[in-house]
């Protein structure tokens, strides 16, 4: 891969390498975009095959965070660190202290948080040398395990799929089906049930799908079976790409509105569901209500103001549905325009100099 073609065309601003020999660090941090503000994206440690695996998985993902904090409202850019290092073994305090060093070093460009192998202890460490880290502990200003907030945007979420596609955002007497009754998906079913919805439930844990029947009454089916129920809403909340091309044509679903990431196996998937009349609520839009919660931290943490922009995304969904349909192209096609056009019409905006703006000029 030549590098700089690639970040020319996909217009990334600056990829980091971070090596540190006595504490064994090899991180990669990306930034894609920071018109909107600081870089926001989690850090992710895993056992990476190649150096250059690891470099593709920043860059994916930066970029990813770019348009979900664009999609979601805020005032943040997208980044991402990846730390090449197996999480059970290659964990130090040196390791992270060093990672603090190398953000602090970037002077508020990038903002690191939690991800797939790090934990608020990792970040705690981070802390200790820089203030541009979120997802720490309470102690420190945190808002907490952002599961239950992100569980909340994807009900609001829900509702605004459900006002599109069923005629009502009233979810009582409707059936959705939810793959994983995890931190998320456990959560959303309460909410569910709390509606007056009926739940369909399946889980590879046992123990979640007899707790879900026993106190929702939900209906457990197989593994294989979920995205064979009939119902109206369909709920991904486990895995990525599992709208692909041999569950498609199982779909007995009027609407998709779940929090698992990367839900389409590919876009043309979503094309798939645009034209057979399925609305698919995009992955990064309605599960946005964790990062909205994280960024609230570098205010100044407030659950209230936190749960009112979460609330938000049922009319970000709305809008979002809007577009689609004016423009007649796919939900997730809509999502990605809402976000470039933010970001071009803020480019816009700050192109104009005002002495002590807040918001400063990043480009
Ligand atoms: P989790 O690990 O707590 O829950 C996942 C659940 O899915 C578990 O109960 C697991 O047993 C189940 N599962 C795994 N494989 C399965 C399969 N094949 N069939 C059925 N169930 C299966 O994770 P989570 O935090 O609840 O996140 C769920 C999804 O939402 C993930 O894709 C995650 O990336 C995404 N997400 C989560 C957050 C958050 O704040 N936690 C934010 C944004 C996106």
């Amino acid at each position: 891969m030549e590098l700089f073609d690639y970040l020319s065309e996909y217009d990334y601003e600056q990829v980091i390498y971070c090596h540190d020999k006595a504490s064994g660090l090899k991180a990669i941090i990306a930034i894609h975009d920071t018109t909107l503000g600081p870089a926001l994206g989690g850090c992710r440690m895993w056992p990476y095959a190649s150096e250059e695996e690891a470099l593709l998985d920043a860059l994916r993902l930066s970029r990813g965070m770019t348009y979900k904090a664009a999609a979601a409202g805020l005032n943040l850019g997208g980044g991402k660190t990846v730390v090449i290092g197996d999480a059970k073994k290659d964990k130090s305090e040196a390791l992270f202290r060093s990672l603090g060093r190398y953000i602090q070093s970037l002077g508020g460009r990038y903002i690191t948080a939690e991800d797939v192998g790090t934990t608020v202890s990792d970040m705690d460490m981070i802390h200790t040398e820089t203030t541009f880290v979120t997802g720490v502990s309470k102690a420190y200003g945190s808002g907490g395990n952002p599961s239950p907030m992100t569980a909340f945007g994807v009900f609001r979420g829900m509702q605004a799929t459900a006002k599109v596609a069923l005629g009502s955002d009233d979810l009582s007497g409707k059936t959705v089906a939810i793959q994983g009754l995890g931190s998320v998906g456990y959560a959303l079913a309460q909410q569910i049930h709390d509606a007056g919805g009926k739940l369909v439930v399946t889980d590879i844990n046992p123990d979640a799908v007899m707790r879900a029947k026993e106190e929702f009454g939900a209906e457990a089916v197989g593994i294989q079976e979920i995205f064979d129920v009939r119902c109206d809403i369909l709920a991904p909340c486990a895995l990525g790409a599992v709208l692909n091309d041999q569950t498609l044509p199982k779909l007995k679903c009027k609407a998709i509105a779940g929090s698992a990431n990367n839900q389409l196996g590919e876009a043309r998937h979503g094309d798939w569901l645009h034209s057979h009349g399925i609305l698919y609520a995009p992955d990064y839009v309605i599960n946005s209500g964790g990062l909205i919660n994280v960024a609230d931290e570098l205010e100044g943490y407030q659950a209230d103001r936190a749960m009112k922009k979460v609330d938000n995304i049922y009319n970000i969904m709305l809008e979002l549905y809007a577009v689609s349909e004016r423009e007649s192209i796919p939900s997730y096609a809509a999502a990605d325009h809402m976000a470039e056009e933010r970001i071009q019409l803020m480019q816009q905006v700050r192109s104009t100099f005002v002495q002590g703006s807040r918001t400063v000029l990043q480009k």
